[in-house]
């Protein structure tokens, strides 16, 4: 049930939000990280939108997932979470080195138009 309060509105449009995408989907190479797929990507939270404000623009609680595996884990996030965490952790060090990644700016380009930026 929607509460309804603005600031549990999501507006994917925002450029918060897409900024948040963006930096979700480069790290984990533009791949579901269960599956492997790059068709239709979500940018899932790993700590749901609704239960850590603090945490809705921070990539990392953020997995890319592809749309039928996101609708998996949906309703289950707290058994997928340390999983999640797990592969987080592992392809920000590969491909940041464990740095915090720079936040991206500008313009977003599409690299591939399915993808909802
Ligand atoms: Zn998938």
């Amino acid at each position: 049930m929607s509460l309804n309060l603005p600031e549990n509105e999501r507006d994917l449009d925002s450029p918060a939000y897409k900024a948040f995408r963006h930096s979700v989907y480069v790290r984990d190479n533009f791949k579901c990280q269960l599956c492997g797929s790059n068709y239709r990507l979500n940018a899932h939270h790993i700590k749901r939108w609704a239960d850590d404000v603090k945490l809705r623009f921070s990539a990392s609680n953020g997995i890319a997932l592809c749309e039928s595996c996101h609708k998996m884990v949906t309703g289950n996030e707290d058994s997928f979470e340390e999983r999640f965490k797990v592969i987080v952790k592992k392809n920000t060090i590969a491909k940041y080195g464990g740095q915090t990644p720079k936040k991206p700016s500008g313009k977003y380009k599409l690299r591939n138009p399915r993808l909802r930026f």
